[in-house]
C-alpha cells in the first residue's frame, strides 16, 4: 500500500502466464500464494486472482479463507474504495480467528487511515495493533507493522518516533525491498530533524540499494532527501544536476507525489540560480500536478517561487496573486501540520490515560489481592486460634480427667485393701459410721458381723504365704458377693474381716453370718486343706449405733466362737452376757493323713 513499484510485475506476470497455459490447473493454494506475491506489483492480475479465488473459496482451508478475505479488503483499498476496505478490515481485525490476519488487518488499517489523512484513527489503530506484535511469529508481518508505524509517525511530524521504528526495521535485517523503504523513512525523518549524516555515502548507498531492486520511486525519494541535504550545504548545482538527471525517471513512474517534490525543489533552485523561465516552468508544473496530490509543502514552495519570480520581474499584479495563493497554501499546509500534530497529541494523551487507567486498575487489583490474602490469613489465624483453643480445652479436660482419675485411684488405694479389694480398716470405719448414723436417723436396726479365719497361721506355715493370700482373696470375694445385702465389707487386719448391714435385725444378721460361714467352709483349695472362720455378731438394737461398741461386742462374740471350737457364729445378746453360740452344722472334714488334719488336731 505504500509507494509500490511494478518491478517484479513483469516477471510474476510471466510466471502466471506460464502457469495459466501449463498442463495442470493451479490449485487454490497456489493461486492464493500468487495473489499474495503480486498484490502490490500487479494490481490488475492481483484483482483477477482474487476474483478467481472467490469462486473457489470452497477449496480453501479456514485460515486460507481468512487470508482471502484480507486480500479482498486489500484490493478494495488499492482501488481507492477506502470506506469499504476499512469496514472489512475492522471486522477482520476484531473477529478473525487467525491472529496473523487480525494483525495484518490492523496494520493495513493504519496505512489506509494515514493515506486518507485520518491520523487520529490511524494512530489509535497503530497502538491497538502494536500491542500484539510480540505474539506474531512471522517476521515479515512484524516488519510490516513497524513500517506502518514509521510511516505514520513521519506523516504526523513525529520524526524521532518515525526514525526509531525505521531503525527497528533495519535492525531486523529485512528483505531488500523493506530495507529500501525503511532507509527512506529513516533519512526522511533525519532530514526533518536536521540530523542527516555528514557523509553522503549512507544516502547514496540507500539510493543504490533501492535502484538495484527496481524501486525507482523509493530511490528517487532518497534522491530528494540528498538534494535537500546538498541545498543545505550550498551545493546547489550538484542538486540541480541530480534532480534534472532523474526527473524523466520520476515522471515515467507516474507518481505525482514525488514529481511535485522534484519540480518544486528544481523551481526553487533555478530561481536562486537566476533562471527565472526554468523556475517558472517547474513551479507551474508543480501547481498543475498538485491538483491530484493536494496541498503539500511543494505547492507552498511552488507558489512562493512564482510570487518571487513575478516580484523579480516587477509584475506586482501577478506577484500579489501568487503571494495570496502562497499565503493561502502556506496557511492550509500549516493547518494540516497542526492537525496532524494534534492527532498525535490526542492519541498520545488517550494512550497515556489508558495506561494510567491500566496502572490504576492494576494497583486496585493488587490491593484487592492483598486484601484477600490478609483476609485468608486472618481466617487462617482464626481457624488456628480455634484449633489451639479446642486443643487447649481438650488438654484441660484430659488433664482434669487424668487428675480426677489419679485422685480416684489414690482414693481407692487409700480406701481399699490391696490384697483383697475390700475396704481397709480405716475406710470401713468411716463407711460403717456413716451407715450407722443413717440407720439411727431412719430408726432402722443395724448389725455388725466380725470373723477371723481359724488357724490361719498354720495355713501359712504349711502351705506357704501365697496360699494364705489366695485364701484371703477367696474369703473377700465371698464377702463381695454378699455385699448386695451388706453395706460395707472391710478387712480389719491380718485374717480378720467385718461387715455392717443396715436395716437388718439380729436374726437376719445371724442368717447372713451363718451363710458366710458356710460359704467359707465350702472353699476349695488346690492343696485340699479346709478353711473355716469364727464369727461374732452384734446388733444396734442391743449395743446402740456406736461402731466402736458394736465392734467390741462382735469381737467378744468372735472370741467366744474361737473358744467354743471355731467355725461357728456367736451372737451378742445384750445386757445378759452373750447369746449361746450357734454350733456349726458340720465340722470340716480333714483328710486323716494330711498334715492339715494333723494340724487341726494340734489346733484343738
Ligand atoms: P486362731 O484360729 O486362733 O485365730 O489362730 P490363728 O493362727 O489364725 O491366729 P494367729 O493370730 O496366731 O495368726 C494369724 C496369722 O495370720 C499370723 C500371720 O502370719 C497371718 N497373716 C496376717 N496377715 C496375713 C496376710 O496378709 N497374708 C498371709 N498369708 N498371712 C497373714
Ligand atoms: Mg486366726
Ligand atoms: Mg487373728
Amino acid at each position: 500500500m505504500h509507494v509500490r513499484t511494478t518491478c517484479r510485475a513483469g516477471l510474476l506476470a510471466a510466471l502466471l502466464a506460464v502457469s495459466a497455459v501449463g498442463l495442470a490447473r493451479p490449485s487454490a493454494t497456489e493461486l492464493l500464494e500468487q495473489a499474495e506475491a503480486i498484490r502490490s506489483a500487479d494490481p490488475a492480475q492481483f484483482g483477477r486472482l482474487v476474483s478467481q479465488l472467490q469462486g473457489r473459496r470452497g477449496e480453501l482451508a479456514v485460515a486460507q479463507r481468512e487470508q482471502l478475505s484480507y486480500l479482498q479488503a486489500y484490493r478494495l483499498a488499492f482501488a481507492g474504495r477506502y470506506e469499504e476496505a476499512i469496514g472489512r478490515l475492522k471486522e477482520l481485525n476484531v473477529s478473525s480467528p487467525e491472529a496473523d490476519i487480525r494483525f495484518r488487518s490492523g496494520a493495513l488499517l493504519v496505512n489506509i487511515y494515514a493515506k486518507t489523512r485520518r491520523f487520529t484513527e490511524g494512530l489509535r489503530q497503530l497502538g491497538d495493533t502494536l500491542v500484539h506484535i510480540d505474539k506474531i511469529s512471522d517476521p515479515e508481518l512484524r516488519v510490516h507493522a513497524l513500517t506502518e508505524a514509521a510511516y505514520i509517525h513521519n506523516e504526523v511530524g513525529q520524526y524521532r518516533l518515525g526514525m526509531h521504528y525505521a531503525e527497528r526495521i533495519l535492525e531486523s535485517q529485512p528483505v531488500a525491498r523493506t530495507r529500501c523503504f525503511a532507509e527512506y523513512l529513516r533519512f526522511d525523518a533525519m532530514l526533518n530533524l536536521g540530523i542527516l549524516p555528514a557523509s553522503d555515502t549512507p544516502i547514496t548507498t540507500a539510493v543504490d540499494d533501492c535502484a538495484g531492486i527496481g524501486e525507482i520511486i523509493l530511490a528517487n525519494s532518497n534522491r530528494t532527501t540528498l538534494a535537500r541535504k546538498w541545498v543545505g550545504e550550498h551545493k546547489r548545482e550538484a542538486a540541480i544536476a541530480m534532480l534534472r538527471k532523474y526527473l524523466p525517471e520520476v515522471e515515467a513512474a507516474r507518481y505525482p507525489y514525488l514529481a511535485v517534490q522534484f519540480k518544486a525543489l528544481l523551481a526553487e533552485l533555478m530561481f536562486e540560480r537566476g533562471d527565472l523561465a526554468a523556475a517558472e516552468t517547474f513551479a507551474s508544473e508543480t501547481v498543475a500536478l498538485s491538483g491530484t496530490v493536494g496541498n503539500t509543502y511543494s505547492l507552498v514552495n511552488a507558489y512562493q517561487t512564482l510570487y518571487r519570480i513575478a516580484e523579480r520581474r516587477r509584475d506586482d499584479e501577478t506577484a500579489l496573486v501568487y503571494y495570496r495563493r502562497y499565503a493561502e497554501a502556506d496557511k492550509a499546509f500549516l493547518n494540516e501540520v497542526k492537525a496532524r500534530e494534534l492527532a498525535y497529541q490526542i492519541v498520545r494523551q488517550e494512550t497515556l490515560e489508558k495506561s494510567q487507567q491500566i496502572q490504576r486498575l492494576d494497583s486496585q487489583n493488587q490491593l484487592l489481592l492483598l486484601q484477600r490474602k490478609v483476609e485468608t490469613q486472618a481466617s487462617q489465624n482464626t481457624r488456628l486460634l480455634v484449633i489451639l483453643l479446642v486443643m487447649l480445652l481438650v488438654s484441660i479436660i484430659y488433664w482434669a480427667y487424668r487428675t480426677k482419675r489419679t485422685q480416684m485411684s489414690f482414693k481407692r488405694l487409700a480406701e481399699t485393701d490391696a490384697l483383697t479389694g475390700v475396704c481397709n480398716r480405716n475406710h470401713f470405719s468411716v463407711q460403717g459410721e456413716r451407715k450407722l448414723a443413717q440407720c439411727a436417723r431412719a430408726g432402722q436396726e443395724a448389725a455388725l458381723v466380725m470373723f477371723d479365719l481359724d488357724h490361719f497361721k498354720e495355713i501359712n506355715d504349711r502351705y506357704g504365704h501365697a496360699a494364705g493370700d489366695r485364701v484371703l482373696q477367696q474369703v473377700a470375694a465371698i464377702g463381695k458377693s454378699l455385699s448386695r445385702r451388706v453395706d460395707a465389707v472391710g478387712r480389719l487386719g491380718g485374717e480378720e474381716f467385718a461387715f455392717l448391714i443396715g436395716d437388718c435385725d439380729l436374726a437376719e444378721a445371724m442368717r447372713l453370718a451363718e451363710a458366710y460361714r458356710a460359704k467359707i467352709a465350702e472353699i476349695e483349695t488346690s492343696e485340699r486343706f479346709p478353711v473355716t472362720a469364727s464369727f461374732g455378731v452384734a446388733s444396734s438394737a442391743l449395743v446402740g449405733y456406736q461402731l466402736e461398741q458394736l465392734m467390741s461386742c462382735a469381737d467378744k462374740m468372735l472370741y467366744r466362737s474361737k473358744n467354743e471350737g471355731r467355725n461357728r457364729v456367736s451372737v451378742y445378746d445384750g445386757g445378759h452376757g452373750v447369746m449361746p453360740s450357734r454350733p456349726v452344722a458340720t465340722q470340716p472334714e480333714w483328710e486323716p493323713n494330711t498334715p492339715a488334719y494333723r494340724g487341726q488336731e494340734a489346733f484343738e
